[in-house]
């Protein structure tokens, strides 16, 4: 594998609980080569969110190595680790998390005025086009259906132009054609970017468009 963008090594997680630490992850190896789309299966409450929150820098290990671009990310200071990750990250949550309050055009320049970058609105604007709402950037997330802010959150999170897209039932939260339809998109623009996709579903046939499959099973992260 050519240098990983992301590796794990001997990753665990356990949270607290009145009777004992309850470990979810018991010591995940992994890496992640630049470019590659990877789906991380496994059924509920075998540790896919929590696995994903690690991986985008949201939560931290109990134990173990994460590196990001060969850079140990775990003894990072808060600050770091949020540069770091708006950075080099794109996310994709199932429940979208656009921001009420700001227009289609202002969630997408968000990442980029938050870096403090020049052209957020013209660089929004573009990224909407490319997801096809070209004609919707004055709407608001209440005035648009639930594949259409998707497909907000998608160009927000491609507008920084991302080394790694994680993405979490991305289609989770639609109807079965609409989340064809935002799959489709999702994976045309990865292969048109060279973005590395970690694409964490339970959907089987969402795994299959991706180029390897991993399970996570007894908290260990093996091939599917
Ligand atoms: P999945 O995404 O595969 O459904 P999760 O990562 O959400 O799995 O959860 C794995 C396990 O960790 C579950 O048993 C869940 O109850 C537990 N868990 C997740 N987050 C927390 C938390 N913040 N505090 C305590 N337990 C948690």
């Amino acid at each position: 594998m050519s240098s990983p963008l992301l590796a794990l090594a001997g990753v665990e997680k356990s949270y607290p609980h009145p009777a004992g630490p309850v470990a979810v992850l018991k010591g995940v190896d992994a890496a992640f080569a630049p470019g590659e789309t990877v789906a991380v299966l496994g059924p509920s409450g075998s540790g896919k969110s929590t696995l994903l929150s690690l991986l985008a820098g949201l939560d931290r290990p109990s134990a173990g190595s994460i590196k990001m671009l060969g850079e140990e990310t775990t003894g990072l200071s808060e600050r770091a680790l949020t540069a770091l990750r708006s950075r080099h990250f794109g996310i994709v949550f199932q429940q979208f998390h656009l921001m009420a309050h700001l227009t289609a055009a202002e969630n997408v320049a968000l990442p980029l005025d938050l870096r403090g970058a020049d052209g957020a609105p013209a660089a929004a604007a573009a990224a909407l086009a490319t997801v096809g709402l070209g004609h919707r950037v004055d709407h608001y997330p209440h005035q648009l259906s639930g594949g259409v802010c998707q497909r907000v959150a998608i160009a927000r999170a491609l507008v920084v132009r991302p080394r790694l897209l994680l993405a979490d039932e991305p289609s989770g939260n639609l109807d079965a054609r609409t989340g064809d339809q935002v799959m489709n998109l999702l994976f045309d623009l990865v292969a048109q970017s060279g973005t590395t996709l970690i694409l964490v579903t339970h959907n089987e046939a969402l795994a299959q468009r991706c180029g390897r499959r991993l399970v996570l099973r007894d908290g260990r992260l093996v091939d599917a």
